[in-house]
């Protein structure tokens, strides 16, 4: 398994980009981006928050683009671990998002998203 390079995010370039260049400068800080590795084909765009409201938005306009779906997980920890999530579809239906499920049903769905994916780089 592969881990986080640091252990810690470090905010420190976002930080300066928000005071460099102010509120026009809109930009958001993606947290997870799934790729097949061969091609570099991105899988899903995922937001993960411990809040309970967290615009999505610019989430699913970016992940329209990079053709794969959008996903906003609500999640709770303790001491570093995860102790429950909660898995949507960022794009809203009708005002509402569709409810995926928890962590068995998020994982289920993107070892599919992986499973269906026709990679570029195999024949
Ligand atoms: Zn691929």
């Amino acid at each position: 398994m592969r881990d986080e390079l640091t252990g810690t995010r470090d905010l420190t370039f976002s930080r300066w980009h928000r005071r460099r260049f102010g509120d026009d400068a809109t930009a958001i800080d993606v947290d997870l981006v799934g790729y097949c590795d061969p091609c570099g084909a991105p899988l899903y765009a995922i937001e993960s928050t411990r809040r309970e409201d967290k615009s999505t938005y610019v989430l699913t306009q970016l992940a329209r683009r990079l053709d794969c779906p959008a996903l906003l997980v609500r999640y709770t920890a303790h001491d570093g671990e995860l102790v429950e999530l909660r898995a949507h579809y960022a794009q809203p239906v009708d005002g509402k998002r569709r409810f995926v499920g928890h962590e068995p049903e998020l994982v289920e769905l993107l070892l599919h998203l992986r499973l269906i994916h026709r990679c570029r780089e195999e024949s």
